[in-house]
């Protein structure tokens, strides 16, 4: 749908340029520097037939189409569809590309709401999921002996962090004939851009950094495709998922301070692995960014920093972990990350309760593992609280 800044413009602008302007131009009508809400169910037509690009905000909306244009250009992409959450947006990638007797093939470790959509839904339709550690080239490769309409891999995954070589993936499933989707929630194009290496789909939940603050849910599909779109686009008009204007409003202005924040999320996040990664009490810790992490050459190879989410486990296993998670007072206990305020959370009965438990543990996904979204505050002060909730 028509966006107000010229597209032809918006490549050549610097990334944090696109993040305030694209896709949005000075009202005309009025010249408020913000694009309006447009609290509108339905657009009034000239004539039968004669309107100017929209008809009912189920299937377009101008401040959705605004958001739209702006993170099509953050990612590189012609095109983008905003949804009402990401796993909205998860869905209709699915429902839009796998037929009845159709296999995907999804990171071993993923966002625990995609595992019960096609585990739980989407297997009803006989629509068939194998999830496979997309970290290894020989698994991967193996995996595409088969025929597999879809790969969906979601680097880094949460909650471990596990980190798949998008162009890797990218070459071996377009040699088997499959779309490559990637689940890019955690880093936001600030930090990694997979079309850029190669992949056909970009998934994000809106919902974590692109939006910020806490605020709203919503989600992303965006690709080079004008096909794929229009698929996507369908799949939106026909689930009802669309974004409402309001979320797009708030993501728009959100959206404008990514790039700053991403870099202020990773360098605070470094700052707090550090200091975890020699605590007495922390057994195991991953972070992308620290040379301890077993992908770290592929974290530098492919991503801007080490991005601001990290995991732990405590000396003590599963009690010691609550424990310590029960105690924090300035990081919030909560399921969310990406926000501007530090999130801790426990994947197994939080964000990861929907997997089963062994196929969480195979995985890594132990029941110590305590996430950590870092937030905007002065490091020193959440490390103090994280100091204090340590303590035995
Ligand atoms: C949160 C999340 C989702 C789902 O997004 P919602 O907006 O909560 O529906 C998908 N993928 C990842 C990596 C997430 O963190």
């Amino acid at each position: 749908m028509a966006t107000s800044l010229k597209s032809e413009i918006a490549p050549h602008l610097a990334f944090e340029t696109r993040a305030l302007h694209a896709g949005a131009a000075p009202d005309p009508v009025t010249g408020a520097i913000l694009t309006p809400i447009y609290q509108s169910t339905t657009y009034v037509q000239e004539a039968v037939g004669v309107h100017k690009g929209y008809t009912y905000s189920r299937t377009a909306n101008p401040t959705v189409a605004a958001l739209e244009g702006r993170l099509a250009a953050l990612e590189g992409a012609e095109h983008a569809a905003c949804f009402a959450t990401g796993l909205a947006a998860t869905a209709a990638l699915a429902l839009s590309l796998l037929d009845a007797g159709e296999r995907a093939i999804v990171s071993d470790v993923v966002y625990g709401g995609t595992v019960r959509l096609f585990q739980q839904v989407l297997a009803r339709f006989s629509v068939q999921a194998e999830f496979v550690d997309t970290s290894s080239a020989s698994h991967l490769a193996s995996a595409l002996q088969r025929p597999a309409r879809l790969v969906f891999v979601e680097t880094p995954a949460n909650p471990t962090l596990k980190l798949t070589d998008i162009a890797l993936v990218s070459r071996l499933a377009r040699e088997a004939g499959a779309v490559v989707a990637v689940d890019s929630t955690l880093l936001t194009p600030a930090l990694q851009r997979p079309l850029e290496l190669g992949a056909d789909v970009v998934l994000h939940s809106t919902t974590k950094f692109i939006e910020g603050h806490n605020a709203t849910l919503g989600g992303a599909l965006i690709t080079r495709s004008a096909e794929l779109h229009e698929k996507f686009a369908f799949l939106r008009n026909t689930l009802g998922a669309i974004q409402s204007p309001f979320n797009a409003w708030l993501t728009l202005q959100g959206v404008k301070t990514l790039p700053l924040r991403m870099e202020r999320h990773a360098a605070n996040a470094l700052r707090v692995a550090r200091f975890l990664e020699g605590h007495p009490r922390v057994v195991r810790l991953l972070y992308p960014g620290l040379p301890s992490f077993p992908q770290h050459e592929l974290a530098r190879k492919q991503q801007g920093s080490g991005g601001a989410i990290l995991a732990f486990e405590v000396e003590g296993g599963v009690e010691a972990g609550i424990r310590a998670m029960n105690r924090v007072r300035l990081c919030a206990l909560a399921e969310n990350l990406g926000a501007a305020e530090t999130i801790i959370t426990h994947p197994a009965s939080m964000t990861h309760a929907a997997v089963p438990a062994e196929q969480r543990l195979a995985t890594g996904i132990t029941d110590g593992l305590i996430r950590l979204s870092v937030g905007l505050e002065e490091p020193d002060d959440i490390i103090e609280d994280l100091r204090q909730a340590l303590a035995a």
